[in-house]
């Protein structure tokens, strides 16, 4: 991170590949799609990135925020998970995830219930949001791979619904809802990229206005979000225009995996100069920096006064 990252989420990856002989025999698979054997949640994962962030100095701390991601959100007890992270590593965690409901290619691979957006399950983890503070950041993708054009993308209505359920929580949606091959939304089969980025700035513009909503983020990390963005002269002034008029609702982040050197860790932000150079000093510093610190620091107030609370009457 050096001097040019200021504060960063960290968590690790919620669900583990098995390794399964009958599968892959002596094929040790490291990917998601080096095998059709399934996932599964790793809990421990919460435990490990709590043991390694307290070795770090308070100087250190201080520019992370660890997430939750060890909790199965297909499985009504999730919620029992969240809370006995909180209370077993008080003073720690600022929110939960990145974790999917919807996800390209992982969704259908994890073990047991596929998760669904309109599981009770799910409603409980935002209703604990809402109870203690904690950030959520959502992936949910917007729509199938490879889905049929003219119709709304699949996924839009539940996810609108489930948000507007949770007023009192701040959910940040990953990506926007993009994957790598879902696609920002087409309305019709020839619609080109310019089409296309019309069609989904739309829908976020009309999320953006929607009060029931104001309290839903917009994360734009991804190269794979970047890529879109950057793809036409139209989409990147479309994307700025929409940045511009609403500055507090967006956020930069990398979405890197154990980014092995400082040029790969900021690749992602190097590669959206061209959004950076389009955006105002204030609007600029909101997406990179301000917002995020504004709703983190506010999460950790709240959630280490819940914990204070329920850990003294315990
Ligand atoms: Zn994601």
């Amino acid at each position: 991170m050096g001097d040019r990252v200021g504060r960063s989420t960290l968590f690790g990856i919620p669900l583990q590949q098995t390794w399964s002989y009958q599968n892959s025999g002596d094929y040790a698979p490291i990917y998601y799609l080096h095998t059709d054997a399934p996932l599964y949640y790793y809990s421990f994962t919460d435990a490990y990135i709590a043991r390694l962030y307290e070795k770090l100095t308070p100087e250190q701390q201080a520019r992370f925020d660890p997430m939750i991601t060890g909790f199965n959100p297909a499985d009504m007890y999730a919620v029992d998970h969240i809370r006995r992270v909180l209370t077993l590593f008080p003073g720690i965690f600022t929110g939960i995830g990145e974790f999917s409901i919807h996800k390209e290619f992982v969704s259908s691979k994890v073990a047991g219930n596929i998760a669904s957006l309109t599981n009770s399950a799910l409603d409980r983890i935002f209703e604990f949001c809402a109870e203690t503070g904690l950030v959520a950041i959502l992936h949910n993708d917007i729509d199938m791979p490879f889905a049929k054009p003219d119709t709304e993308p699949v996924y839009l209505t539940q996810t609108k619904d489930v948000l507007r359920r949770h007023p009192k929580a701040t959910i940040i949606w990953a990506h926007m809802g993009h994957g790598r091959v879902v696609q920002p939304t087409r309305s019709t089969a020839s619609a080109d990229s310019d089409q296309r980025s019309l069609e989904f700035v739309q829908i976020i513009e009309n999320m953006l206005t929607d009060p029931s909503l104001s309290h839903v983020y917009f994360d734009i990390s991804w190269d794979e979000v970047a890529k879109y963005i950057l793809e036409t002269p139209k989409s990147l002034q479309r994307s700025a225009d929409i940045l511009n008029r609403f500055p507090d609702r967006f956020l930069f982040g990398t979405d890197n995996v154990a980014p092995k050197d400082p040029e790969t860790h900021f690749r992602v932000f190097e590669m959206y100069a061209p959004l950076w150079d389009m955006l105002p000093p204030e609007a600029n510093e909101k997406v990179r920096k301000g917002n995020y610190e504004r709703l983190f620091n506010e999460a950790r107030r709240k959630v280490r006064a819940w914990e204070n609370a329920n850990l003294a009457s315990d």
